[in-house]
């Protein structure tokens, strides 16, 4: 099975390179859609056996049954979620990074991949403006970012608070966020049984540091370990008042996190970066390079101010590890809940490094010039109407008249003619239509089309 002379791996070999080939050729990829189990078992049958199906018959259901069951996330009338539109270059080094063997969670296995990750992270680093020590790791998304980040907070509020007589019995520890926030930071106190406190919402739909005030007041500051501010809300695509929020943040001296998961990447774009100010006094940061900035599944950039906080907190200890921990030299898996990792940030480096930051910079704009130009489409047609003024790339409108089974029934048609995929989504109890735009080959001519077949 290991055998690298076998004719049969020199065969499969070329036909796998040669599906990635036509896989990442193919324009428009179809957008595909989903299958039952019944359906799937009907079609492909039993594939795991004593003897082995041969490789030739594992891919070929791959090509003929299993991927067209698949919805290409990378099609550009794919608005639903958030899309992930990976480069042709990061996805082809994904490749190159399965085939490497390279144990990303230690300098001392992986120091090139590690290295060359750490550039890619700099330039992040840059963007959010973190000064030159900060650091951090690539996760798996922005769900564990988010954790990771949080465990980091904690960890330091808890060391703060038992060297303080009166700080050694704070019950519940508390996180602060809008109800905005992603879900992730729900997920995340629930996990660490913390308490989220929600913070009301200005009339922006904005955490803002006065209405932040209030709610660490009403509940004692000395109680909350971290603040979470998001750049960039799934929904609604709202950042949230930065600047504010950190003084705030600074004032009590509670740590600030800001989930970029989504709208991170804006801050390489020129016409918004506007509204990030504030930002630099983050104490941590996260922006999932899978979402707006072009690498494949699955990518988070989780980044601290102090690196040593997130050491602290996540650095394991056992026996067989000591050779590394002891160690000076920088360790990706010190800086994040889990232990083994892939060097899951080298295809994002790759394409970036092969590209350069402002052909970057100019995708990120061609997204935002494609959502400009559907929120004045919409403006523009008297059966639609904007709910809230794209601070992003996420546009989110109503059709006046429609009911939710309307909305269902019009998403369940494009969806069926493989034209597009936009589900709806709801806001404060309304069903309403939404389109997230982080593909930059999602031209102009698909949101006409789009919004053409909601006439
Ligand atoms: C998507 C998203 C997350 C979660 O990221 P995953 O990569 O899906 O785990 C967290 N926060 C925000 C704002 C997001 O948009």
């Amino acid at each position: 099975m290991h055998s690298k002379n076998a004719p049969e791996i020199a065969q499969i070999g070329e036909a796998v390179l040669a599906y990635a080939q036509w896989r990442l050729g193919l324009d428009p990829v179809p957008l595909d859609h989903a299958r039952r189990p019944e359906e799937l078992d009907a079609l492909a049958g039993r594939t795991i056996t004593p003897e082995g199906i041969t490789g030739a018959r594992a891919l070929e259901l791959f090509t003929e049954v299993l991927a067209p069951s698949c919805l290409s996330v990378d099609h550009p009338r794919y608005l639903s979620f958030i899309p992930c539109a990976p480069t042709p270059a990061s996805a082809m080094f994904d490749l190159v990074v399965g085939a490497s063997s390279v144990y990303a969670g230690s300098w001392l296995e992986g120091a090139g991949a590690v290295w060359a990750e750490n550039q890619a992270l700099r330039w992040i680093a840059d963007l959010v403006g973190l000064p030159a020590e900060s650091g951090g790791v690539f996760v798996p998304g922005g769900t564990i970012g988010n954790l990771s980040a949080l465990v980091a907070a904690r960890h330091t509020a808890r060391a703060r608070a038992a060297a303080d007589p009166e700080g050694a019995s704070v019950r519940p520890w508390r996180i602060a966020a809008t109800f905005g926030a992603h879900s992730s930071i729900a997920s995340a106190s629930e996990v660490m049984d913390a308490e989220l406190v929600g913070v009301p919402l200005d009339e922006g739909l904005r955490l803002t540091g006065p209405n932040l005030r209030t709610v660490l007041e009403e509940h004692g500051p000395g109680t909350f370990f971290a603040v979470v501010a998001t750049s960039g809300t799934t929904n609604l695509g709202i950042v949230d008042d930065l600047a504010s929020v950190a003084e705030v943040c600074r004032e009590y001296g509670i740590w600030f996190h800001v989930d970029g998961a989504y709208g991170g990447a804006g801050l390489a774009a020129p016409s918004v970066r506007h509204r990030y100010a504030g930002i630099e006094h983050c104490d941590s940061f996260i922006v999932d390079p899978h979402k707006w900035l072009f690498a494949p599944f699955d990518c988070c950039a989780l980044l601290y101010r102090d690196p040593a906080l997130g050491r602290a907190a996540h650095t394991q200890h056992a026996a067989y590890l000591d050779v590394l921990t002891e160690a000076p030299d920088w360790n990706p898996s010190d800086y994040s809940v889990g232990l083994t990792r892939r060097a899951r940030g080298l295809p994002f480096w790759f394409s970036l490094a092969m590209h350069g930051t402002d052909a970057y910079a100019a995708a990120v704009e061609r997204t935002l010039e494609v959502t400009r130009f559907a929120t004045e489409e919409i403006r523009r047609r008297p059966d639609l109407e904007l709910v809230h003024e794209p601070d992003l790339s996420v546009v989110v409108f109503r059709r006046l008249g429609w009911s939710p089974a309307d909305y269902a029934a019009w998403s369940d048609r494009i969806m069926d003619g493989g034209f597009a995929f936009v589900v709806p989504t709801s806001h404060e109890g309304e069903t309403l239509a939404r389109f997230a735009i982080v593909n930059p080959t999602t031209s102009e001519d698909d949101i006409t089309a789009i919004l053409d077949t909601m006439a």
